[in-house]
C-alpha cells in the first residue's frame, strides 16, 4: 500500500517526494532527536512548501485506506513512530518554517515546521517574542500542539495559550482557521489535543515584550542532593512564586560510575542577577569552576549546541506541591528510592552505559491559572511540579533494560507521591512516554469533548486510522 501511495504522491506532489538513499531522505533521517525515530524508514517522505501542498497531500493519502503516514516537526519527541514511520509516508514539515511579525508587532505567524530559535531571531529586532520552548532546535508545531512549557509560562501560561489562531488542514483536505470566533472547538482541541485533529500549517501567535534575560547553569557536589531539593522545592511550592523565574533542576544518575551530578538551570526573564526568589538555592556550595550566568536575549539563550542522536526515553508524573515541607520531603524521599534502586541493582538490571536523569520543574498556579478553558484538566489553584524522566543510552541492546527499569522507576516514584495524596492525574503531553495514557489524564469532560471535536472534523478517523504516531483519542 505505500508504495502506491507514494507512487500517487509522486504524481501529486512531484517535486516534493523523495525516496530512500536519495539525499533528502536521509536528511530527513539524521534530524531526529532520538535513534529509536531515526531507525523507521518511511517508503517516501514528503515535504511540502505551503498550506496548499498540504492539502493535496491530504486528499492523496485519504483516497487510499491503507496509507499511513507521520507528520513530522523538528523531530524532536522521542517515542518511535511520533513523526516518523516504517513503511508509510513522513510528511516532513520543515520547509513551512516562516516568521512574520504582523503590522502592529502584537502577533507573529508562524510556520509549525520552524525551529524556536528561528522564530525568537525573527523577532528580536523588534524586542519581541514568543513564550515558546526553551532550546531553540525544538519544532514549534510539536511543542506547541503539546501543550508549551516556557520561560515565560508564569507570565504568559503555555505556549498553545499564546495561539489566537491555527491554520489547519482537515481531514476532508479543506484549510481552515481556527480561533475563538471561528472553529472555536477545534481551536480549543487543538491546544493539547496534539495531532489527533488535523495537519496545522500556521500558527498564529500573540507577541510579547522582551528584554535580556538572567540565565545560567548551576552545578553543585551530588552531597548536596537534598539540600538542592529543599531549595527547589521552597521555589516550586512558593505561596507568593515570581513570574519571572523559572527552573529546571535535574539530577543525573552515570549507571558506569554509580555516581550523581546536580545542574539547576534556573532564569529569570529581566535583567536582574542574583533575583531573591533563588537566594537559598545560591547559597549552597556549587562547582565554581562550571557553573555560568549571564544576562543575554532569548535568541542566544536558545541557540543550544545539538545534542547527538541517542536512543532517548521520556516519562513524565505531576506532583502536587502544597507546602515547602510536603514538596521537600517527597523529592527526597524519591530521590533516595531512586539512588537505592540504581545503586543496588543488579548490572543485568541496571547495565552500565544508561544515562538517568531526574528533571524538575515547577507548575505553580500562577502558570496554569493563565489558561482559560484548558484541556488539561489542571487544578489551577494548587502549585504543583512536573517530573521529566529521561533515560538515554547509545548501545541498542540496553534498550529493553532501559524499559523495564523506567517502568518500575516511575512505579516507584508515582507510588511514593501517591501515598502522600501528592499525586496528581496530568501527564504532560510532550513530556510523556507511549505507554502512558495521556489524553485520560485531562479527565473523562475533556475527553469527551476531545472525541466530540474528531469525530465532527475527522468523522472518518483518517487521524486515528492513518496516523498512528502520538497520544491518540482511543
Ligand atoms: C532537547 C529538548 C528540549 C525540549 N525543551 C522543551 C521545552 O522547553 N518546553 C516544552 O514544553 N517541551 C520541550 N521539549 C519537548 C518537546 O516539546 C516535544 O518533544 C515536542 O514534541 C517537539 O516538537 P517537534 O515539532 O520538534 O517534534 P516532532 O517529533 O516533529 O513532533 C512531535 C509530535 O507533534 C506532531 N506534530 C508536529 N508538527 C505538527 C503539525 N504541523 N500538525 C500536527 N501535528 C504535528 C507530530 O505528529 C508528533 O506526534 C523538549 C524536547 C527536547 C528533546
Amino acid at each position: 500500500m505505500s508504495t502506491s501511495c507514494c507512487s500517487e504522491l509522486a504524481i501529486s506532489l512531484p517535486s516534493r517526494v523523495s525516496f530512500p538513499h536519495s539525499e533528502a531522505y536521509n536528511l530527513t533521517e539524521l534530524s531526529y532527536w532520538s535513534t529509536q525515530e531515526a531507525l523507521l524508514s518511511p517508503a517516501c517522505i514528503v515535504t511540502p512548501t505551503s498550506s496548499e501542498e498540504v492539502s493535496t497531500f491530504m486528499s492523496t493519502v485519504t483516497k487510499i485506506t491503507n496509507c499511513t503516514f507521520a507528520i513530522k516537526g523538528q523531530g524532536h519527541a522521542p517515542a518511535p513512530g511520533f513523526a516518523n514511520i516504517d513503511n508509510g509516508v513522513t510528511l516532513d514539515m520543515t520547509s513551512l518554517n516562516q516568521t512574520a511579525i504582523n503590522d502592529n508587532k502584537a502577533s507573529a505567524s508562524v510556520g509549525p515546521g520552524s525551529a524556536w530559535v528561528d522564530v525568537y531571531r525573527t523577532l528580536q529586532p523588534y524586542n519581541k517574542t514568543i513564550a515558546g520552548g526553551r532550546n531553540g532546535a525544538v519544532g514549534v508545531g510539536g511543542l506547541t500542539v503539546g501543550g508549551g512549557i516556557s520561560y515565560y509560562s508564569p507570565q504568559v501560561g503555555w505556549t498553545c495559550d499564546s495561539v489566537i489562531n491555527f491554520e489547519i488542514v482537515l481531514a476532508s483536505a479543506e484549510i481552515v482557521n481556527a480561533n475563538a470566533t471561528s472553529y472555536w472547538d477545534l481551536f480549543r482541541a487543538l491546544k493539547g489535543g496534539g495531532n489527533n485533529f488535523g495537519i496545522v500549517t500556521r500558527i498564529d501567535f500573540n507577541t510579547i515584550d522582551t528584554v535580556p534575560l538572567y540565565a545560567g547553569y548551576l552545578f553543585n557536589p551530588a552531597n548536596q542532593i537534598e539540600n538542592v531539593l529543599g531549595a527547589f522545592a521552597g521555589i516550586a511550592a512558593s505561596p507568593d512564586y515570581d513570574i519571572h523565574a523559572s527552573i529546571v533542576t535535574s539530577l543525573s544518575f552515570n549507571s558506569t560510575s554509580k555516581t550523581w551530578s546536580i545542574v539547576n538551570i534556573p532564569q529569570y526573564t529581566l535583567p536582574l542577577s542574583n533575583p531573591p526568589i533563588y537566594a537559598e538555592l545560591f547559597s549552597i556550595p556549587n562547582i565554581t569552576t562550571s557553573t555560568k550566568f549571564s544576562i543575554q536575549n532569548i535568541s542566544t539563550l536558545s541557540a543550544e549546541p545539538p545534542f547527538p542522536q541517542e536512543y532517548q526515553l521520556f516519562r513524565t508524573s505531576t506532583y502536587a506541591a502544597p507546602s515547602i515541607t510536603d514538596a521537600s520531603s517527597l523529592l527526597i524521599d524519591i530521590y533516595h528510592s531512586l539512588n537505592n534502586t540504581l545503586t543496588t541493582a543488579s548490572s543485568a538490571v541496571s547495565p552500565p552505559g544508561i544515562g538517568w536523569s531526574l528533571a524538575l520543574e515547577p507548575l505553580p498556579s500562577k502558570f496554569t491559572a493563565r489558561s482559560s478553558d484548558s484541556i488539561f484538566g489542571l487544578n489551577t489553584t494548587e502549585n504543583a511540579i512536573i517530573m521529566l524522566f529521561s533515560i538515554s543510552w547509545t548501545n541498542g541492546a540496553l534498550s529493553a533494560a532501559a524499559h523495564s527499569l523506567a517502568q518500575s522507576l516511575l512505579k516507584d516514584m508515582d507510588g511514593i507521591a501517591e501515598a502522600r495524596g501528592l499525586l496528581r492525574p496530568f501527564r504532560y503531553y510532550n513530556y510523556a512516554g507511549p505507554e502512558q495514557d495521556v489524553i485520560e489524564s485531562y479527565g473523562e469532560k475533556n475527553v469527551q469533548f476531545l472525541k466530540r471535536v474528531s469525530r465532527r472534523y475527522d468523522p472518518d478517523g483518517v487521524f486515528w486510522r492513518q496516523v498512528p504516531g502520538g497520544f491518540k483519542l482511543s
